[in-house]
């Protein structure tokens, strides 16, 4: 069969691919710690459920408006309006198949042939593939592990070509953990407006940042940016519902009938029952959120010291969302391993401890381990790493 060029030129999600040899090992017997895991490890909030079961009840179950229930953007776009002081109204909201369906619609809306988005890395591996299926290409721009891989205006500027049409920015990035602040945030808003860039803010770890440090949303860029701000977050993370396939964007008007337009000859909507439990999620209690947010504290607490404390391992303190990104290139000798798909690869197959190389975000030489997965797990995870270490000295 020959396939479509687009489709040829696109890779598999390395994500989903551990996930799916994750699951192959464990049915078939094999003792997994997975530290691959890219979903918080907590049920999707009680009220949340009640609220899903209820409209179902209510027979709740046919076809939304392409857009989404008018009351759920309504409660997204007050949501940027009351935290963020943007103006975006209801009819700017895109609701969709998680952020990575937002995401989608969105790029396929603004990108044409040959426009180049430009790409931060390290990178959430579906952003160059999902530029590279509308035809785009994608401009990876290295970050520094010495500037905890904090996007920054300077390292855009030194890749700008003339046919960049959009930036994303994923802040807390997935697989850093960085966190961008105002001044960054800023910076970049300048930059973009100067250059006539679109800045597409992934926000979906909007809800997991440590320290006591506040979360800025690129929403507060609407002032500079004005029709060149898209917000695209989801309910997957912040309040464990990645199974319920809900996020949204929020954009200029044009680009957001665009990309309903991509949605209506995909995935018509987001399903319907999802949509009336994101309502409760959004404008009911947020204590769940809280409560999660200590526990990530508390495993993120014990993994990176333990990470730092290996021989070999060097790993920057993720300030957001809930994956650390050690280098492992000084393990590579005592492994036997030439790269960190290899000692991922090794980790599982000797150590029975899954993560994600680093290859997968643009990064090789990196793994991710995630502490959305309990503490006893992560001390586990942690114990085989060192005691596999220690037997190949
Ligand atoms: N953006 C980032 C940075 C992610 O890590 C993920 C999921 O892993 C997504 C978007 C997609 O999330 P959703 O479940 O809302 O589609």
């Amino acid at each position: 069969m020959s396939l479509s060029r687009r489709v040829q030129r696109a890779a598999p999600s390395a994500t989903l691919a551990t996930k799916a040899e994750a699951d192959r090992l464990r049915a078939a017997g094999a003792d997994l710690v997975d530290l691959g895991l890219g979903e918080p490890d907590f049920d999707t909030p009680e009220h949340v459920k009640e609220a899903a079961a209820d409209a179902m009840r209510r027979n709740q179950t046919h076809y939304t408006s392409v857009e989404g229930m008018p009351v759920l953007r309504e409660a997204i776009a007050d949501r940027y309006r009351v935290r963020d002081g943007a103006t975006f109204g209801a009819d700017q909201v895109l609701v969709a198949s998680g952020a990575k369906g937002a995401l989608y619609a969105i790029i396929q809306a603004l990108i044409d042939d040959g426009d180049e988005v430009a790409i931060f890395a390290p990178y959430w591996s579906s952003y160059p593939e999902q530029v590279k299926l509308a035809g785009g290409n994608p401009v990876v721009i290295p970050t520094r592990e010495d500037d905890g891989f904090l996007p920054s205006a300077g390292a855009l500027e030194s890749r700008l070509t003339p046919r960049l049409r959009a930036v994303i920015v994923n802040s807390p990035c997935n697989p850093t953990g960085s966190v961008l602040g105002r001044d960054g945030w800023s910076a970049l808003a300048a930059l973009a407006a100067a250059r006539g860039l679109t800045v597409i803010c992934d926000e979906v770890y909007e809800a997991f940042v440590y320290d006591g440090l506040p979360f800025v949303s690129g929403a507060v860029l609407q002032p500079v940016l004005g029709d060149r701000l898209v917000i695209v977050s989801s309910l997957s993370k912040s309040y464990a519902m990645t199974g319920w396939r809900l996020g949204y964007a929020l954009g200029p008007r044009d680009l957001i009938r665009a990309a309903a337009t991509v949605q209506a000859h995909d995935a018509s909507q987001a399903p319907t029952l999802s949509q009336c439990a994101g309502l409760a999620a959004l404008t009911g209690t947020q204590e769940p959120l809280r409560l999660m947010l200590d526990e990530y504290a508390r495993r993120r607490a014990f993994l990176v010291p333990a990470l730092q404390r290996i021989e070999g391992i060097a790993c920057v303190e993720p300030r957001g969302a809930f994956y650390a990104f050690p280098r492992v290139s000084g393990l590579y000798a005592p492994l036997g391993v030439r790269s960190s798909a290899e000692a991922a690869a090794l980790l599982v197959r000797e150590a029975g401890v899954v993560t994600v190389a680093g290859e997968g975000f643009g990064a090789p030489g990196y793994l991710r381990i995630s502490y959305a997965a309990s503490l006893p797990v992560i001390e586990q995870g942690v114990a085989r790493i060192e005691a596999l270490v220690a037997r190949r000295r």
